[in-house]
């Protein structure tokens, strides 16, 4: 009998250990997991560093999913409960970090619905809107007198530009914040910028979008850009006239890929591998930006909707997460150290893989 014993005793370690490890010892992660997620065309971005920590940006829109929708329970609110549904497939039980780039309806009217279904920690913003911020977007002051009652019982933070986030396992820098942004260069050379032609364009939205709360994350070798709808000279001012941000893998295109995000100064800087749009079916994606980006073939464009706009040439169907409205898929990101990373379609389940750039 004694030549069996031996591989019977592995036997049962291997049975206790199928049965036990998974939940006791779960594998260590070690990338960066960014999912991009369908609020039709607001903004709901959620980070989980490789240390666990979750970093959401912007929470949707409140209630129904409209800007003048308000919140109508935690239960049937359709964007806090797809920006749960990715929280839980990240493995994440709380919001360490919920980080708002301004206070515009598609992206802090969640707020409410979500801080109902999952605990946040600490909230991060640009302080306050304008007083005339009401009449430009109806609805934005109610939107920040909702939030400013969540806010006030939790950790804050309003930091200001080239300050450093408190984030563990990346490196996340505010770029933008409340219309000023760096002067001292976060990864760009500081030096005059070639790209650089004319004067921008101007911000469509004058009073939030260009106080847009902007980051860059850095993990390892691999770089992303969140400006939120940082638009009009402040969007300007990071590359131009001198290039004071440098390259970024990833760039979550500004304002939703609207016509004041189309100028090719900041994609020549930037130079991308992946451009997502967080758009809608009808918002964002602006034929011009496509247009843009059309002239840069390097850069693959990722959607989370086909636009529906005629002059518009979408990306091609694998790397758009909505076809139409039926769907609510995302586009969920995974970087390593290295500075590869694959970009997974939540509605087709296919990841593609961007190799290490040299
Ligand atoms: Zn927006």
């Amino acid at each position: 009998m004694r030549p069996f014993l031996p591989a019977i005793v592995v036997s049962v370690a291997a049975l206790l250990g199928a049965a036990h490890t998974p939940a006791e010892h779960p594998a260590p992660r070690t990338t960066l997991d960014i999912y991009f997620i369908d609020v039709e065309g607001g903004q709901s971005t959620l980070l989980v560093t490789p240390s666990g920590e979750s970093w959401l940006i912007d929470a949707g829109f409140p209630g129904a999913g409209t800007f003048a929708s308000t919140p109508a329970g935690a239960d049937t609110a359709r964007d806090a409960q797809r920006i749960l549904a990715a929280a839980h497939d990240a493995g994440v039980q709380r919001i360490d970090h919920l980080m708002l780039t301004h206070y515009h309806a598609d992206h802090a009217g969640g707020v409410p619905e979500l801080a109902a279904l999952i605990p946040i920690t600490q909230f991060i913003d640009h302080a306050a809107p304008l007083p005339e911020a009401d009449a430009a977007v109806s609805g934005t002051q109610a939107v920040y007198d909702r939030y400013v009652q969540l806010r006030a019982s939790a950790a804050h933070l309003d930091p200001k530009p080239g300050d450093r986030l408190p984030m563990n396992g990346v490196e996340a820098t505010v770029l933008s914040s409340l219309g000023a942004t760096i002067t001292t260069p976060v990864g760009g050379t500081g030096a005059p910028n070639a790209a650089c032609a004319g004067p921008g364009l101007p911000a469509q939205e004058k009073t939030e979008n260009p106080r847009s709360l902007g980051v860059a994350v850095q993990f390892g070798a691999f770089r992303f850009l969140d400006l939120g709808d940082l638009s009009g000279a402040p969007l300007f001012a990071l590359t131009c006239p001198a290039d004071l941000i440098g390259t970024a893998d990833v760039y979550l295109v500004a304002h939703h890929g609207g016509l004041d995000a189309a100028d090719a100064s900041i994609f020549a800087t930037v130079k991308p591998r992946v451009a997502v749009f967080n758009n809608g079916p009808r918002k964002g994606g602006a034929a011009e930006t496509f247009a843009t980006l059309r002239g840069m073939p390097a850069i693959d464009v990722w959607q989370l909707h086909r636009a529906m706009a005629p002059a518009v040439t979408n990306a091609p169907d694998d790397r758009i997460a909505n076809l139409d409205e039926a769907t609510s898929a995302w586009i969920k990101l995974s970087a390593k150290r290295d500075g590869s990373f694959t970009v997974t379609n939540g509605r087709t389940g296919v990841a593609t893989s961007y190799p290490t750039r040299h």
